[in-house]
């Protein structure tokens, strides 16, 4: 049994060792996983909020080339005519269309501002553009063009440059586009120059997180995510793994506390087990040792071969002093077994004290004398009666006076005496001798059952260990409790206080 309590202890902190290993290994893993799958998660908010902008982008523009397309086919067309499209359409900022000399047909006369970038359109435009047609993007000064090769309807191809107007792109693209996101994130437009083009909510405090290209429609600008300060994804991931390892630190904790206290049960089980044992051969062996006298004594007497009558008396005091004690050692089992199984009942009543010690002294005059004893009993004059069960609390008298003289040694001394204690609200009766005393360390647990201070064993003293945790039990019961001073070598004195009534 001892031996699988301690294998199932060895195997519970195997189990926790791994288990914090473990758990330790995983919580590292995750760390490193979450931060990864957080930034992706960002990045596709990202990615999908620019793609949008695109879409919205390059749908405008498309729409406004078929709108030009159309106009173009009309014979009547006049490149004049385009002032008042490009003040309708909502996206183009600036229109321009060259033939295909590369002459400017729109805006005429052109503006100082329009020649870096209608330099920069002609430097990009190929000869194969002009044969092949479609549409691309032209990055022309600082302006971004739509640029695609239309037909007149007489065939003639034109060159059709379309520049943005940044407002209008802000406020009904981007805005659209980039706002209304659930959360805490901010999305926000960051030129070349990382200077904030737009923000879908002011961006103060917040860490920029990563940044997503738009592509070719708009190849100087960068969606950028911010995330308000703690909520990074490095922040929350590490203020979750700072969560996780407390919540595991705090179970590991609980485990081994859990395992401490198996260990302590499964040490005081074996404790418990080895005790009983000690109990039953004590026990059987202090029943065996009156019964043998008083069966040797009664058999001297029945064979008649005594010399006088005072050897007579001195047998019958023997055998009277023996069964006396078996009486007492019997009590005290039956008092524990009831005690125990919860039965022990305690009959209290007003009682006086003195005649309480002096019965319990009485009972002990033999054994007294035999050993050649000094008794004082000393009971104070004015004492009043106390509530108590008198049989219970000699029972309890009489096994401090039995250990007193059990555990005397050299210094035969017996002292009893009863007095009022505590200002008068107790009444103490000491039992107090100066035998061999007990160890600091085991005053605490002489009171516990079974339990018996190894050295009293070896100098050959029986004793069930049951004496003293009947005493603790029957005085707590009566309300008081029960007090041991002593040194060892120099002896003992144990006190009952017991609380006075009213
Ligand atoms: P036991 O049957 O062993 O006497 P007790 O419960 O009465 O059991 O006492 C527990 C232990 O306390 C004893 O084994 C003894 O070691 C110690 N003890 C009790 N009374 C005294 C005393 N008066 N002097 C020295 N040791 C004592």
């Amino acid at each position: 049994m001892r031996r699988f309590g301690f294998l199932a202890f060895g195997a519970a902190t195997v189990a926790a060792a791994v288990l914090a290993v473990l758990g330790y290994l995983s919580l590292r893993q995750w760390e490193a996983s979450a931060e990864v799958l957080l930034r992706e998660q960002a990045r596709d908010m990202a990615a999908m909020a620019a793609e949008r902008v695109r879409m919205t982008i390059l749908k405008a523009e498309e729409e406004c080339l078929l709108d030009l397309q159309t106009a173009l086919m009309d014979p009547a067309f006049r490149p004049e005519t385009l002032e008042p499209w490009v003040k309708r359409t909502r996206i183009v900022g600036r229109a321009y269309v060259l033939d295909r000399q590369g002459r400017l047909l729109f805006p005429v006369p052109a503006r100082p501002e329009d020649a870096a970038v209608l330099s920069g359109l002609l430097a990009e435009i190929s000869q194969g553009f002009w044969d092949r047609g479609g549409r691309r993007h032209v990055t022309a000064g600082d302006q971004v063009l739509s640029v695609a090769v239309l037909r007149t309807a007489a065939g003639a191809p034109l060159l059709v440059a379309l520049a943005r107007d940044e407002d209008v792109l802000r406020r009904d693209v981007l805005a659209p586009g980039l706002g209304g996101l659930e959360g805490k994130s901010v999305l926000a437009v960051l030129d070349r120059a990382d200077r904030t083009v737009y923000a879908s909510r002011p961006l103060d405090g917040a860490q920029r997180v990563l940044t997503v290209p738009f592509g070719d429609a708009l190849p100087a600008w960068r969606v950028a995510l911010y995330q308000p300060e703690g909520l990074s994804p490095r922040d929350v991931v590490r203020r979750q793994t700072a969560m996780f390892t407390g919540a595991f630190a705090l179970l590991l904790v609980v485990i081994a506390l859990g395992l401490g206290a198996t260990y302590r049960m499964v040490r005081r089980e074996s404790e418990m087990a080895r005790l009983k044992s000690d109990f039953v051969a004590n026990v059987s062996h202090d029943l065996k040792t009156p019964l043998s006298l008083i069966r040797m004594f009664a058999e001297t007497l029945e064979l008649d071969r005594l010399p006088g009558e005072a050897a007579r008396r001195e047998y019958y005091g023997v055998i009277t002093r023996e069964s006396e004690r078996l009486t007492r050692l019997i009590n005290n089992v039956l008092d524990f077994s009831r005690i125990e199984s919860g039965r022990q009942r305690y009959d209290l009543r007003p009682t006086p004290v003195e005649p309480l010690v002096h019965e319990a002294v009485e009972a002990f005059r033999h054994p007294l004398a035999q050993g050649g004893f000094k008794v004082e009993v000393d009971v104070a004059p004015d004492l009043p009666e106390v509530s108590l069960d008198a049989e219970a609390m000699g029972q309890a008298l009489a096994n401090l006076i039995d250990n007193a003289i059990k555990y005397s040694g050299e210094g035969r001394r017996l002292a009893v005496a009863a007095r009022r204690g505590e200002g008068g609200a107790e009444v103490w009766i000491e039992v107090a001798d100066d035998g061999i005393g007990i160890p600091a360390a085991e005053r605490e647990r002489i009171f516990d059952k079974f339990y018996r201070v190894g050295r009293s064993e070896t100098q050959g003293r029986r004793g069930s260990g049951l004496g003293l945790a009947l005493v603790k039990h029957v005085v707590e019961a009566h309300g008081g409790r029960v007090t041991v001073d002593s040194r060892p070598g120099a002896g003992s004195r144990f006190a009952i206080r017991l609380p006075v009534a009213g």
